[in-house]
Protein backbone atom coordinates (compact mmCIF):
# COMPACT_ATOMS: atom_id res chain seq x y z
CA UNK A 1 0.00 0.00 0.00
CA UNK A 2 0.95 3.72 -0.82
CA UNK A 3 -0.30 6.98 0.01
CA UNK A 4 0.04 9.71 -2.59
CA UNK A 5 -0.42 13.51 -1.79
CA UNK A 6 -1.56 16.64 -4.03
CA UNK A 7 -1.00 19.83 -1.88
CA UNK A 8 1.18 23.18 -1.96
CA UNK A 9 4.73 22.62 -1.63
CA UNK A 10 5.62 26.09 -0.42
CA UNK A 11 8.07 28.32 0.93
CA UNK A 12 6.07 30.27 4.04
CA UNK A 13 6.84 33.48 6.27
CA UNK A 14 5.48 32.92 9.26
CA UNK A 15 5.30 35.54 12.86
CA UNK A 16 4.20 33.98 15.74
CA UNK A 17 4.06 35.91 19.01
CA UNK A 18 7.28 33.48 19.80
CA UNK A 19 8.93 34.83 16.66
CA UNK A 20 9.47 35.03 13.04
CA UNK A 21 10.49 32.82 10.16
CA UNK A 22 10.89 34.86 6.67
CA UNK A 23 11.13 31.36 4.43
CA UNK A 24 10.87 28.20 5.36
CA UNK A 25 9.89 25.03 3.89
CA UNK A 26 6.49 24.55 4.26
CA UNK A 27 3.08 23.66 2.31
CA UNK A 28 0.00 21.49 2.72
CA UNK A 29 1.82 18.42 1.00
CA UNK A 30 5.18 18.69 2.75
CA UNK A 31 3.37 18.56 6.30
CA UNK A 32 1.19 15.84 5.60
CA UNK A 33 4.02 14.15 3.88
CA UNK A 34 6.65 14.04 6.71
CA UNK A 35 3.58 12.51 8.88
CA UNK A 36 2.34 10.10 7.16
CA UNK A 37 5.79 8.70 6.11
CA UNK A 38 5.55 7.04 9.44
CA UNK A 39 3.09 4.48 8.44
CA UNK A 40 3.89 4.15 4.79
CA UNK A 41 5.35 4.96 1.69
CA UNK A 42 4.41 8.49 0.41
CA UNK A 43 4.28 9.87 -2.72
CA UNK A 44 4.27 13.70 -3.30
CA UNK A 45 2.72 15.32 -5.90
CA UNK A 46 2.71 19.28 -7.13
CA UNK A 47 5.07 21.76 -8.82
CA UNK A 48 8.38 23.94 -7.15
CA UNK A 49 10.15 26.49 -8.81
CA UNK A 50 13.46 26.99 -9.41
CA UNK A 51 14.39 28.10 -6.26
CA UNK A 52 13.42 24.47 -4.62
CA UNK A 53 16.80 23.25 -3.28
CA UNK A 54 18.44 19.88 -2.62
CA UNK A 55 18.04 20.86 1.33
CA UNK A 56 14.71 21.09 0.92
CA UNK A 57 13.72 18.23 -1.22
CA UNK A 58 16.32 16.33 1.32
CA UNK A 59 14.08 17.19 4.18
CA UNK A 60 11.52 14.78 2.39
CA UNK A 61 14.19 12.29 1.08
CA UNK A 62 15.48 12.02 4.83
CA UNK A 63 12.15 9.92 5.08
CA UNK A 64 11.78 8.21 2.68
CA UNK A 65 9.56 10.01 0.38
CA UNK A 66 9.41 9.64 -3.01
CA UNK A 67 9.53 13.17 -4.77
CA UNK A 68 9.68 11.82 -8.24
CA UNK A 69 6.20 13.61 -9.05
CA UNK A 70 7.78 16.96 -7.48
CA UNK A 71 7.68 18.51 -10.97
CA UNK A 72 10.62 21.18 -11.33
CA UNK A 73 9.82 24.02 -13.09
CA UNK A 74 13.57 26.08 -13.35
CA UNK A 75 12.24 29.47 -14.34
CA UNK A 76 8.90 29.46 -11.91
CA UNK A 77 8.62 30.19 -8.62
CA UNK A 78 7.44 28.21 -5.68
CA UNK A 79 4.08 29.01 -3.96
CA UNK A 80 4.84 31.57 -1.06
CA UNK A 81 2.58 31.74 2.12
CA UNK A 82 3.00 34.47 4.20
CA UNK A 83 0.72 34.46 7.65
CA UNK A 84 0.75 36.04 11.03
CA UNK A 85 -0.53 34.83 14.14
CA UNK A 86 -1.77 36.65 17.50
CA UNK A 87 -1.70 35.59 21.17
CA UNK A 88 -4.89 33.64 20.39
CA UNK A 89 -3.23 30.65 17.99
CA UNK A 90 -6.66 29.41 16.51
CA UNK A 91 -6.63 32.79 14.74
CA UNK A 92 -4.74 33.25 11.95
CA UNK A 93 -4.28 36.13 9.23
CA UNK A 94 -2.90 35.41 5.76
CA UNK A 95 -0.93 38.53 4.25
CA UNK A 96 -0.25 37.05 1.11
CA UNK A 97 -0.52 34.08 -1.05
CA UNK A 98 1.58 33.34 -4.32
CA UNK A 99 0.47 30.38 -6.40
CA UNK A 100 3.31 31.12 -8.62
CA UNK A 101 4.04 27.72 -10.24
CA UNK A 102 0.87 26.16 -9.25
CA UNK A 103 -1.24 28.84 -11.23
CA UNK A 104 -0.11 26.55 -14.66
CA UNK A 105 0.65 23.49 -13.24
CA UNK A 106 -1.02 20.10 -14.62
CA UNK A 107 -0.45 16.45 -12.68
CA UNK A 108 0.62 14.15 -14.37
CA UNK A 109 0.81 10.85 -11.82
CA UNK A 110 3.66 8.10 -12.50
CA UNK A 111 2.29 4.88 -12.24
CA UNK A 112 3.33 4.85 -8.73
CA UNK A 113 1.29 7.48 -7.40
CA UNK A 114 -1.16 6.24 -9.43
CA UNK A 115 -1.90 2.72 -7.96
CA UNK A 116 -1.83 4.17 -3.81
CA UNK A 117 -4.69 3.00 -2.14
CA UNK A 118 -4.99 5.89 -0.18
CA UNK A 119 -4.89 9.55 -1.60
CA UNK A 120 -5.07 12.76 0.30
CA UNK A 121 -6.54 15.97 -1.91
CA UNK A 122 -4.39 18.35 0.78
CA UNK A 123 -5.18 22.37 0.44
CA UNK A 124 -4.95 23.65 -3.19
CA UNK A 125 -7.24 24.63 -6.24
CA UNK A 126 -9.94 22.17 -6.24
CA UNK A 127 -9.02 21.99 -9.82
CA UNK A 128 -6.14 20.06 -8.85
CA UNK A 129 -7.34 18.14 -6.56
CA UNK A 130 -10.00 16.76 -8.90
CA UNK A 131 -7.35 15.86 -11.66
CA UNK A 132 -5.54 14.06 -8.80
CA UNK A 133 -8.66 12.17 -7.86
CA UNK A 134 -9.62 11.34 -11.09
CA UNK A 135 -6.06 9.75 -12.21
CA UNK A 136 -5.84 7.18 -8.97
CA UNK A 137 -8.49 4.94 -10.07
CA UNK A 138 -6.90 2.17 -7.57
CA UNK A 139 -7.41 4.52 -4.40
CA UNK A 140 -9.73 3.07 -1.44
CA UNK A 141 -10.18 5.86 0.75
CA UNK A 142 -9.70 9.46 -0.69
CA UNK A 143 -9.81 12.54 1.99
CA UNK A 144 -9.76 16.21 0.79
CA UNK A 145 -8.95 18.85 2.91
CA UNK A 146 -9.39 22.89 1.59
CA UNK A 147 -9.89 26.96 3.13
CA UNK A 148 -11.68 29.72 3.10
CA UNK A 149 -10.16 31.16 -0.46
CA UNK A 150 -11.57 27.97 -2.33
CA UNK A 151 -14.31 28.18 -0.45
CA UNK A 152 -14.93 31.78 -1.77
CA UNK A 153 -13.30 31.94 -5.13
CA UNK A 154 -14.25 28.33 -6.64
CA UNK A 155 -16.99 27.00 -4.73
CA UNK A 156 -18.72 24.94 -7.33
CA UNK A 157 -15.55 23.11 -8.14
CA UNK A 158 -15.18 22.58 -4.64
CA UNK A 159 -18.21 21.10 -3.98
CA UNK A 160 -17.50 18.50 -7.05
CA UNK A 161 -14.42 17.60 -5.83
CA UNK A 162 -16.03 16.71 -2.43
CA UNK A 163 -18.46 14.53 -4.44
CA UNK A 164 -15.92 12.56 -5.40
CA UNK A 165 -14.19 11.69 -2.17
CA UNK A 166 -14.82 9.42 1.11
CA UNK A 167 -14.10 11.60 3.63
CA UNK A 168 -13.68 15.58 3.96
CA UNK A 169 -11.12 17.52 6.69
CA UNK A 170 -12.07 21.06 7.47
CA UNK A 171 -11.95 23.66 10.27
CA UNK A 172 -15.54 24.79 12.02
CA UNK A 173 -14.89 28.15 10.44
CA UNK A 174 -14.47 26.53 7.10
CA UNK A 175 -17.06 23.87 7.77
CA UNK A 176 -19.99 26.58 8.80
CA UNK A 177 -18.73 28.85 5.52
CA UNK A 178 -19.31 25.73 3.07
CA UNK A 179 -22.50 24.98 4.12
CA UNK A 180 -24.10 28.01 5.91
CA UNK A 181 -24.81 25.71 8.15
CA UNK A 182 -23.69 27.21 12.39
CA UNK A 183 -24.23 24.03 13.70
CA UNK A 184 -21.40 21.64 13.33
CA UNK A 185 -23.55 18.13 13.65
CA UNK A 186 -25.89 19.25 10.77
CA UNK A 187 -23.28 20.84 8.57
CA UNK A 188 -21.41 17.55 8.95
CA UNK A 189 -24.35 15.67 7.85
CA UNK A 190 -25.29 17.90 5.28
CA UNK A 191 -21.55 17.38 3.87
CA UNK A 192 -22.26 13.42 3.88
CA UNK A 193 -25.47 13.94 1.93
CA UNK A 194 -22.71 15.21 -0.56
CA UNK A 195 -20.98 11.96 -1.15
CA UNK A 196 -18.21 11.43 1.96
CA UNK A 197 -19.14 8.86 4.26
CA UNK A 198 -16.98 10.56 7.15
CA UNK A 199 -16.05 14.47 8.12
CA UNK A 200 -13.47 15.72 10.51
CA UNK A 201 -14.07 18.76 11.99
CA UNK A 202 -10.82 20.35 13.17
CA UNK A 203 -10.74 22.94 16.03
CA UNK A 204 -7.25 23.91 16.42
CA UNK A 205 -6.14 23.64 20.22
CA UNK A 206 -9.36 22.54 20.93
CA UNK A 207 -9.28 18.93 19.20
CA UNK A 208 -10.90 17.13 16.33
CA UNK A 209 -14.55 15.71 16.14
CA UNK A 210 -15.24 12.53 13.93
CA UNK A 211 -18.99 12.61 12.06
CA UNK A 212 -19.76 9.31 10.66
CA UNK A 213 -23.35 7.64 9.67
CA UNK A 214 -22.17 4.81 12.93
CA UNK A 215 -21.72 8.07 15.67
CA UNK A 216 -19.33 10.66 17.03
CA UNK A 217 -15.93 10.27 18.06
CA UNK A 218 -13.90 13.46 19.66
CA UNK A 219 -10.44 13.80 21.13
CA UNK A 220 -8.96 17.05 22.85
CA UNK A 221 -5.61 18.56 21.63
CA UNK A 222 -2.57 16.81 23.55
CA UNK A 223 -2.24 19.71 26.05
CA UNK A 224 0.97 20.91 25.42
CA UNK A 225 3.50 23.87 27.46
CA UNK A 226 4.71 25.18 24.39
CA UNK A 227 3.42 25.88 21.69
CA UNK A 228 5.16 28.30 18.67
CA UNK A 229 3.97 27.88 15.41
CA UNK A 230 0.50 25.93 14.47
CA UNK A 231 1.46 26.54 10.87
CA UNK A 232 0.48 22.82 8.89
CA UNK A 233 -0.72 21.28 12.03
CA UNK A 234 -4.05 20.68 10.21
CA UNK A 235 -1.92 18.81 7.51
CA UNK A 236 -0.09 16.99 10.09
CA UNK A 237 -3.06 15.50 11.58
CA UNK A 238 -4.19 14.51 8.09
CA UNK A 239 -1.20 13.11 7.81
CA UNK A 240 -1.20 10.76 10.87
CA UNK A 241 -4.97 10.27 10.31
CA UNK A 242 -4.36 8.62 6.92
CA UNK A 243 -1.13 6.85 7.82
CA UNK A 244 -2.93 5.22 10.11
CA UNK A 245 -5.88 4.05 7.31
CA UNK A 246 -3.37 3.06 4.54
CA UNK A 247 -1.13 1.04 7.57
CA UNK A 248 -4.34 -1.20 7.80
CA UNK A 249 -4.54 -2.39 4.04
CA UNK A 250 -7.07 -5.45 5.13
CA UNK A 251 -9.36 -3.53 7.60
CA UNK A 252 -12.34 -2.48 7.10
CA UNK A 253 -12.55 1.32 6.60
CA UNK A 254 -15.31 1.82 9.38
CA UNK A 255 -16.02 4.24 12.51
CA UNK A 256 -13.98 2.13 15.23
CA UNK A 257 -10.60 2.79 12.39
CA UNK A 258 -10.95 5.75 11.81
CA UNK A 259 -11.46 7.18 15.61
CA UNK A 260 -7.84 5.09 16.15
CA UNK A 261 -6.75 7.12 13.32
CA UNK A 262 -7.47 10.71 15.32
CA UNK A 263 -5.68 10.09 17.81
CA UNK A 264 -2.60 9.19 15.51
CA UNK A 265 -3.86 13.02 13.56
CA UNK A 266 -3.55 14.26 16.88
CA UNK A 267 -0.23 12.60 18.35
CA UNK A 268 1.35 14.14 15.28
CA UNK A 269 -0.24 17.77 14.94
CA UNK A 270 0.81 18.32 18.86
CA UNK A 271 4.72 17.66 18.34
CA UNK A 272 4.36 20.15 14.97
CA UNK A 273 3.33 23.02 16.62
CA UNK A 274 5.91 22.71 19.22
CA UNK A 275 8.49 24.55 16.80
CA UNK A 276 8.25 26.56 13.80
CA UNK A 277 7.31 24.91 10.27
CA UNK A 278 8.56 21.33 9.65
CA UNK A 279 11.18 21.62 12.41
CA UNK A 280 9.70 19.72 14.84
CA UNK A 281 8.35 16.67 12.84
CA UNK A 282 11.57 16.41 10.79
CA UNK A 283 13.39 14.80 14.01
CA UNK A 284 10.59 12.95 15.00
CA UNK A 285 10.85 9.34 16.19
CA UNK A 286 8.48 6.33 16.32
CA UNK A 287 9.28 6.01 19.79
CA UNK A 288 8.21 9.47 20.62
CA UNK A 289 5.18 9.47 18.51
CA UNK A 290 4.19 5.95 20.41
CA UNK A 291 4.44 7.12 23.77
CA UNK A 292 2.46 10.15 22.94
CA UNK A 293 -0.51 8.24 21.71
CA UNK A 294 -0.55 6.14 24.86
CA UNK A 295 -0.28 9.39 27.49
CA UNK A 296 -3.88 10.61 24.82
CA UNK A 297 -5.42 7.51 25.26
CA UNK A 298 -4.64 7.56 29.39
CA UNK A 299 -5.83 11.53 29.39
CA UNK A 300 -8.91 10.89 27.54
CA UNK A 301 -9.91 7.47 28.62
CA UNK A 302 -12.36 7.75 31.77
CA UNK A 303 -14.07 4.46 33.39
CA UNK A 304 -17.65 4.63 33.97
CA UNK A 305 -18.84 4.29 37.62
CA UNK A 306 -22.60 4.71 38.02
CA UNK A 307 -23.31 7.15 41.08
CA UNK A 308 -26.62 7.36 42.67
CA UNK A 309 -28.56 10.14 41.33
CA UNK A 310 -31.01 12.29 43.18
CA UNK A 311 -34.72 12.72 41.52
P1 LIG B 1 -2.48 24.61 7.96
O1 LIG B 1 -1.85 25.43 9.06
O2 LIG B 1 -2.63 23.16 8.28
O3 LIG B 1 -3.72 25.23 7.44
O4 LIG B 1 -1.46 24.62 6.72
C1 LIG B 1 -0.59 25.69 6.47
C2 LIG B 1 0.15 25.42 5.19
O5 LIG B 1 -0.76 25.61 4.10
C3 LIG B 1 1.30 26.38 4.98
O6 LIG B 1 2.52 25.66 4.98
C4 LIG B 1 1.02 27.06 3.64
O7 LIG B 1 2.11 27.01 2.77
C5 LIG B 1 -0.14 26.32 3.06
N1 LIG B 1 -1.15 27.21 2.49
C6 LIG B 1 -1.57 28.41 2.94
N2 LIG B 1 -2.50 28.94 2.11
C7 LIG B 1 -2.66 28.05 1.11
C8 LIG B 1 -3.48 28.01 -0.09
N3 LIG B 1 -4.30 28.99 -0.42
N4 LIG B 1 -3.41 26.91 -0.87
C9 LIG B 1 -2.58 25.91 -0.56
N5 LIG B 1 -1.77 25.89 0.52
C10 LIG B 1 -1.81 26.94 1.36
Amino acid sequence: MSVTVVGSIAFDAVTTPFGTRDRMLGGSAVHFALAAAFFDEVHVVGPVGGDFGEAEYEVLRARGIDTADIERVPGGRTFFWRGEYGWDLNDRVTLDTQLNVFAEFEPKLSAASRAAEVVFLANIQPELQRQVRAQCGAARFVALDSMNLWIETARDALVEAISEVDCVLLNDAELRQLTGEANLVRAAREIRAWGPRAVVAKQGEYGAALFTDDGFFGLPAFPLETVIDPTGAGDCFAGGFMGYVAAHPNGELDHELLSRAMAYGTALASFNVEEFGVERVARLTSDELSERVGELKRITHFIESPVALRG
